[in-house]
């Protein structure tokens, strides 16, 4: 079978230092593995992603010399396809409607606080656990405040859908010299996490899993930033019967030396490095890309 990589960039901004990074590592993979590499715009979030974004993002990896196949998948244009995963989940009783607010769950997150004497969970991003508020909502009235238009994310239920797919479980990560190792999967450290936003008919988790299977993605390469999440998304391919791809979290990006780049540098947009003189070739070079791909360094 022949490897299918991806990289997946939202368009709610420039592409900067940090997204070269995993964008030329994606490639060298694709080549080094023999593979095909897709490009996917992430682009849900309707009121912060922009169609001129996405045409400079475009325009930035075609300068840095990435070409991708074709057609772009939009994932815009496929919210009913997420509607129906989420459609299969709720149907087994894995969903329930979240009426909460941000405001809201800080408060109930006080009060358990407070009752505990305890700081209350957090999940691996710092955000705390959520409380469970809505969890134990009778069915009838949670059908009734929806019908009666109140807005409402929809939450995994953690406790039904470990009982789905029980475990444990794990995953396979892949580096950059071809080896291989499993890796334990926690997806309980997330808690009941939100799988269709109130204003957003779905969620990155959602999204990302469903892709990466339709689409055939064998191996993600994509920043430790995102790390953590891949205990969701093996969770949710376990749950939706989706094939689970190989995994390759890279560190925070270096330089030619092998520092680790500043974060104010690391944000730095190509545009402006392109503005300053910079070329695709200085770019690879400053990102430690030599002519047998990365150096040293990042973590698989
Ligand atoms: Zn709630």
């Amino acid at each position: 079978m022949t490897p299918v990589l991806r990289f997946a960039p939202s368009p709610n901004g420039r592409l900067h230092l940090g997204h070269a990074y995993s964008a030329l590592l994606n490639g060298f993979l694709a080549a080094r593995l023999g593979g095909r590499l897709l490009l996917r715009i992430e682009d849900i979030d309707l009121a912060r992603c922009r169609p001129a974004y996405e045409a400079a993002i475009l325009e930035d990896l075609a300068w840095l010399g990435l070409s991708f196949e074709t057609p772009v998948r939009r994932q815009s244009e496929h919210f009913p396809d997420y509607a129906a995963a989420l459609d299969g989940l709720r149907g087994r009783g894995l969903l329930y409607p979240c009426f909460c607010t941000r405001s809201g769950i800080a408060r109930a997150v006080a009060a358990q606080e407070g009752r505990a004497g305890a700081s209350w969970p957090r999940d691996p991003d710092g955000a705390p656990l959520y409380p469970g508020t809505c969890r134990a909502l009778p069915e009838p009235e949670a059908a009734a405040r929806i019908a009666a238009g109140a807005p409402h994310a929809w939450r995994l239920s953690l406790a039904a859908a470990l009982r789905a797919a029980p475990g444990p479980h794990s995953y396979l990560r892949f580096d950059r010299d071809g080896g291989e190792g499993r890796v334990a999967a926690d997806p309980a450290r997330w808690g009941d996490v939100v799988l269709a936003r109130k204003e957003i008919p779905t969620s990155y988790h959602l999204a990302v899993v469903h892709d990466d299977a339709l689409q055939g993605v064998s191996h993600v390469a994509r920043g430790a930033d995102l790390e953590a999440a891949t205990d969701v998304h093996v969770l949710l391919q376990a749950l939706l019967g989706l094939p689970q791809p190989r995994y390759h979290h890279h560190g925070l990006i270096e330089d030619e030396a092998g520092r680790k780049l500043s974060k104010s540098l690391a944000s730095r947009p190509l545009a402006e490095l392109r503005a300053a003189g910079a070329t695709p070739d200085s770019i690879r070079e400053r990102l430690g890309f030599g002519e047998d791909g990365p150096r040293a360094g990042g973590r698989s």
